[in-house]
């Protein structure tokens, strides 16, 4: 694989201990890596479970996920005490962060309060057309799929991005994420202008096919490719306001799915009562779950997910696949610090320790590259 991108010059080069640490016990021990191992060890308490709030949207965009399988038939339960005992339970089974996704949340201000009120740490998924009030203290995700011209024509909405910064510009809750498609590649550095002259904080999405989807937005080996160096350029550039690491590059555009090199851990694929397997639940709007079905982003085809929210779990569950060596660790750390940045409020993002990445099939193999 081609990880020969020009590095992030924020980055720091990274540390070359002679002689190299060989044992988890040595690497940790190690300035650099020990300071920021302490930081992010501080969320390991994190548990987190997803729910569809609502069935409704108000666009309706090609490729869309909530609208395949049968979630989307779901009957809206609309009582916030409903919500509220639902997350008392879920409280006291364990989990500490929750997502809130749908279709859009933003149209249920009433029940995002009410999750709110019970479980304080968590991210909601919105497409940023209706402001969520501040009372809701969570992180808000604001979808963007390319520029004004690209979401009229996929997502049948009109100057969207325009809409979305007028609405959560200077709202410390609000991070971008930018979701590349095979289309709208050559766009994203326009795009991350623009919410950097608004101040904004953006990630970095990969778009990951539905099962059966046979639209133009999946990706192919050379796009992939393309949209490394795209986003691996735009970390370099704006390096204040891109929430991402070299590693969260590479693990997302490989050509193996993140399923493929690191085996997902959440309970559609992996049945097992151990870990994510155990803990985590995908609620449906009519407040049931099916833990065959369960997973961040269900319906969407494993062999091609590179779905950031899913990266999020299946990456940093793994950190015993990343003990290789000091940079692959490095890179894990990296990555975990993006993760927290991006979904937890108030995390700050620190400088990215790894500035070339180790291959992520290191991850699969071992230490070996076939
Ligand atoms: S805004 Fe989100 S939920 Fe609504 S149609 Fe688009 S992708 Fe689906
Ligand atoms: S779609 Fe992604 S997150 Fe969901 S089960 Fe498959 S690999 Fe895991």
């Amino acid at each position: 694989m081609d990880l020969d991108v020009e590095a992030p010059t924020h980055a720091k080069p990274p540390a070359a201990p002679v002689p190299t640490p060989s044992s988890f016990a040595e690497i940790v021990k190690l300035p650099d890596i020990a300071a920021r191992f302490a930081r992010i060890r501080r969320y390991f308490f994190l548990r987190e479970s997803t729910y569809d709030m609502t069935s409704r949207c108000n666009v309706r965009c090609d490729g869309c996920y909530y609208y395949e399988g049968d979630k989307q038939n779901a009957r809206d339960v609309v009582d916030p005490e409903a919500w509220r005992a639902l997350f008392r339970a879920e409280k006291a089974r364990g989990i500490t962060f929750v997502v809130l996704a749908g279709a859009e949340p933003a149209l249920v201000p009433a029940l995002l309060e009410a999750c709110y009120g019970e479980i304080s740490l968590g991210a909601i998924a919105s497409n940023g057309l209706v402001h969520i009030p501040d009372s809701v203290g969570y992180r808000i995700h604001i979808s963007v799929w390319g520029d004004d011209a690209t979401s009229e024509r996929v997502r049948r909405a009109k100057r969207m991005l325009e809409r979305q910064i007028e609405i959560y510009a200077g709202d410390p809750r609000a991070v971008f994420v930018y979701t590349f498609t095979r289309e709208n590649i050559a766009e994203s550095r326009g795009v991350v202008e623009t919410l950097a002259k608004h101040g904004c904080k953006v990630t970095f999405n990969m778009f990951s096919a539905t099962v059966g989807y046979r639209g133009s937005l999946r990706h192919t080996p050379a796009h992939l490719d393309e949209t490394r160096r795209a986003t691996l350029e735009l970390l370099r550039d704006f390096p204040e306001q891109v929430l991402f690491s070299p590693y969260s590059a590479a693990a997302h555009t490989d050509a193996l799915s993140l399923h493929d090199l690191y085996s997902c851990p959440y309970p559609r694929q992996n049945q097992g009562q151990f870990g994510l397997g155990r803990s985590f639940r995908q609620y449906r709007s009519d407040l049931t779950w099916v833990r065959e079905a369960s997973c961040c982003v269900p319906d969407t085809d494993c062999a091609d997910c590179r779905h950031y929210a899913a990266g999020s779990a299946i990456v940093t569950a793994r950190m015993n696949r990343h003990v290789g060596s000091p940079d692959q660790f490095r890179s894990w750390l990296d990555y975990v610090d993006t993760y927290l940045a991006v979904w937890v409020q108030g995390y700050g993002k620190s400088p990215n320790l790894c500035a070339v990445p180790v291959p992520p099939i290191l991850a699969r193999t071992g230490g070996t590259i076939p």
